[in-house]
C-alpha cells in the first residue's frame, strides 16, 4: 500500500504557487495519519489585492482571446487532469481521508465540468437578436459581457470538485479568478489547476489564496465583481451581506439537512445499498448526503434490518486504493462535532442501530457508519446538520407524513425517494422542498448531471452552480438596440397624435399574430 503521506519537494513545489507572502503558516493535519502534513503559508489582505489587481490585467487578453481559444486550453486541461489523476487521487485523500471511490467521484465531476463548460460556453454565450419593440423602425440584440474578476471562495470537504465546478464556467467566460482555498483542500486545489496552467491558462488568471476567513476571506469578496461562495448557511450569510454592500453578485451554496423517503412498495434488500451511499459517501461530510430518512411502516422492520446489515458489511479504513468503502472524517473539529451529536441524542433516548463510535484504531479521526432511530426534536441531530456519517430513521404512516416531515426543515439542498412506482415516487417528488431531488437515487443522480442546475432552498443558498446557470452568474447581460432610421419613433406631440393610430394597429396586429 502506498504511504499515507506526501513527499515534502511535492508539497513545496505545489504552494510555491499560492500567493501567500503573510510568513505565517497553519498547520494541516492528514487525517489517515494525525500526522503533521505540512505547514501551509497564508496569505494577507494586501495579497488578495495583488493577486486580483494581476488577474485583473491577465482577464483582458483572455476575454480577447475569445471562446474558441478559451475552448481549446480548457479541454487540454481537461486531458491533462485525467493524464495526472492518480497523483491528484493520492493528493486528495491524502489531505482529506476519504476513499478511494469517493476521491474518483469528485475529481470525475471537476473533469466533466471542465469539459462540460469548454463545449458550452460559446452556444449559451454568443450575441442574439431579439424581436425589437417596434419592428422596423428599431433592432435589438442582447449579449453577455464577462464580469471581470470572480472570487471563489471553497470548503474543505469537496475542494477539487466544488472549486472547478464554478471556476471552469467563470474562465469559459472569459473571467479571471481569485480563489481562496480552504487550508485542508488547498494541496488538491493546487494539483488541479496546475493542470490549468499546463494547458496554458495565464497563472495569474486564477490565482490561489489561504488564511482565515474572516481576513483573507473577506478580502476576497472585496476584491472580486462576482462572488461564487461554497460553505456553510452561517459563513454564507455573512458573506452574502458583505456583498451585497457593495452591489456585488453572490452565489451561495450552503447547508442542508437532507431527507430520504422510502415508499411502501420498495424491495428492502435491493435499495439498502443505494441509501448507504447516499448516507456515508465522504463519511458523510457531502452537502448533499442523507442525514434523515422517513420509511413507511410496512418496510420499515424490513428496510431497516437491511440497512443495518449493509452498513455494517462496509469497509472503513485508510487507504489509497479502492480497497475500502467508507473513509475517515477529515479533522478533529469534524469527529468532535460527530461524537457531540450522537451523545446528545443518546443521553436524551435515541437507539444506536449501527456504529456509535469512534475507531481510532483505524486512525485518529475515523467515527462508524451510524444509524439511530428515535430521534427526537430535542436532540441535536434532529434539524442541525452533522456533516458526518450519521442517519436518523424515522418510522411514518402515509407518504403525506414522509412529505410534510421532509419539507419540515430550515433547509433545502438535496432530498431523494425510494419507491417501486416510477409513477408514484414522481408524484412524491414533484411536492418536495429542494433545490435538487433524486429518485431511487440519494444525491448522484442530480449531482452528476452537470447539465442541470444545482443550489438550494431556504436556508441552504441562493443562486445555482452547474448547468447554463452556473455561466450566466458570471456575465452582464447587455441589451444593445439600434434605430434603423427608416421610420423615426415620436418625438413631439404632433408626431405623436400622427403615429398613435399606427401604433395601435401594430399593437392589435402583434396579438392576432401571436407575436411575443
Ligand atoms: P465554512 O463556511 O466554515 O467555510 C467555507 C469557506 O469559507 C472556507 O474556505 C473558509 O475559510 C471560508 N470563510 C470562513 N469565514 C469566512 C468569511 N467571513 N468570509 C469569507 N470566507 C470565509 O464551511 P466548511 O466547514 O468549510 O464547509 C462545510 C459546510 O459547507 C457544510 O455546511 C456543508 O453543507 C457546506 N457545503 C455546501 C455545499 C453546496 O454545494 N451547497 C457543498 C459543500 C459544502
Amino acid at each position: 500500500m502506498a504511504a499515507l503521506t506526501l513527499t515534502q519537494p511535492l508539497v513545496s513545489d505545489l504552494v510555491g504557487d499560492l500567493t501567500a507572502t503573510s510568513g505565517v503558516t497553519a498547520p494541516v493535519i492528514a487525517p489517515f495519519t494525525g500526522e503533521l502534513l505540512h505547514e501551509l503559508p497564508t496569505s494577507t489582505e494586501s495579497d488578495v489585492a495583488d493577486a486580483a489587481a494581476a488577474a485583473r490585467i491577465a482577464q483582458k487578453s483572455w476575454r480577447e482571446a475569445g471562446f474558441a481559444h478559451r475552448k481549446a486550453v480548457l479541454l487540454k486541461a481537461h486531458d491533462l487532469l485525467l493524464e495526472r489523476r492518480e497523483d491528484i487521487l493520492d493528493i486528495l485523500q491524502t489531505e482529506n481521508g476519504k476513499t478511494r471511490g469517493h476521491a474518483f467521484e469528485e475529481f470525475a465531476q471537476a473533469v466533466q465540468a471542465t469539459r462540460y463548460y469548454a463545449v458550452v460556453a460559446r452556444r449559451v454565450l454568443r450575441t442574439r437578436g431579439r424581436r425589437a419593440g417596434v419592428p422596423v423602425m428599431l433592432r435589438a440584440s442582447v449579449d453577455y459581457k464577462p464580469k471581470g474578476v470572480i472570487g471563489v471562495i471553497t470548503p474543505w470537504n469537496f475542494p477539487i470538485a466544488l472549486g472547478i465546478m464554478d471556476i471552469a464556467p467563470a474562465l469559459a467566460a472569459g473571467n479571471a479568478v481569485v480563489q481562496k482555498a480552504d487550508n485542508q483542500g488547498a494541496l488538491s486545489i493546487l494539483a488541479s489547476r496546475r493542470a490549468f496552467i499546463d494547458a496554458g491558462v495565464p497563472a495569474a488568471l486564477w490565482a490561489v489564496v489561504t488564511g482565515p476567513g474572516a481576513t483573507v476571506g473577506n478580502a476576497v469578496v472585496d476584491n472580486a465583481d462576482y462572488v461564487a461562495f461554497t460553505g456553510s448557511s452561517a459563513t454564507g450569510t455573512k458573506v452574502g451581506e458583505r456583498a451585497m454592500s457593495t452591489l456585488t453578485g453572490a452565489s451561495l451554496e450552503l447547508g442542508g439537512k437532507n431527507p430520504l423517503i422510502v415508499l411502501d412498495d420498495v424491495k428492502p434488500s435491493a435499495v439498502a445499498s443505494s441509501v448507504a451511499c447516499a448516507v456515508f459517501s465522504g463519511a458523510g461530510q457531502v452537502c448533499v448526503s442523507i442525514e434523515r430518512i422517513y420509511v413507511q411502516r410496512s418496510v420499515a422492520t424490513a428496510f431497516t434490518a437491511a440497512f443495518v446489515d449493509y452498513t455494517k458489511s462496509m469497509k472503513q479504513g485508510a487507504a489509497l486504493d479502492f480497497t475500502t468503502d467508507v473513509g475517515s472524517l477529515t479533522s478533529e473539529a469534524q469527529l468532535k462535532r460527530v461524537q457531540a451529536h450522537v451523545d446528545d441524542a443518546v443521553s436524551k433516548g435515541a437507539t444506536i442501530l449501527a456504529g456509535g463510535k469512534a475507531r481510532p484504531d483505524l486512525g485518529p479521526y475515523f467515527f462508524e457508519p451510524t444509524i439511530l432511530s428515535g430521534v427526537t426534536s430535542e436532540m441535536e441531530c434532529f434539524a442541525v446538520e452533522t456533516f458526518g456519517p450519521l442517519v436518523a430513521i424515522e418510522i411514518v404512516d402515509t407518504e403525506g407524513e414522509a412529505i410534510a416531515a421532509a419539507n419540515a426543515s430550515d433547509f433545502g439542498l438535496n432530498a431523494s425517494v425510494f419507491s417501486g412506482s416510477l409513477v408514484r415516487a414522481r408524484r412524491v417528488a414533484d411536492q418536495l422542498d429542494a433545490g435538487s431531488v433524486n429518485i431511487n437515487d440519494g444525491y448522484r443522480a442530480t449531482f452528476g448531471t452537470i447539465d442541470a442546475p444545482q443550489g438550494g432552498m431556504k436556508r441552504s443558498g441562493l443562486g445555482r452552480r452547474n448547468g447554463v446557470e452556473g455561466i450566466l452568474r458570471y456575465v452582464d447581460t447587455r441589451t444593445v438596440a439600434e434605430n434603423t432610421g427608416l421610420m423615426s419613433l415620436p418625438r413631439t406631440g404632433a408626431e405623436w397624435a400622427k403615429m398613435a393610430g399606427l401604433l395601435i394597429m401594430l399593437l392589435k396586429t402583434m396579438k392576432a399574430l401571436r407575436l411575443r
